[in-house]
């Protein structure tokens, strides 16, 4: 089975997602969406072409629904 690696904002690392889904975003991009592997938090991987300002801005986002 493939991996799909994504960073998890729980773990402050890479993680590899479970049962990781394609999802399309508003904007036409392709994700990657699941569980992390070790704590479960959902973890979004944007696809080839991705923005890497993008990624952080999710980041920051998660982290803030967290509180
Ligand atoms: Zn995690």
């Amino acid at each position: 089975m493939e991996k799909i690696m994504g960073y998890c904002v729980k773990c402050r690392k890479m993680s590899e997602m479970t049962e990781g889904k394609e999802k399309k975003t508003s904007n036409g991009r392709t994700m990657m969406q699941g569980p992390c592997k070790k704590c479960g938090t959902t973890i979004s991987k944007f696809m080839a072409g991705e923005k890497k300002e993008k990624e952080d801005k999710d980041d920051k986002k998660e982290k803030k629904e967290r509180k």
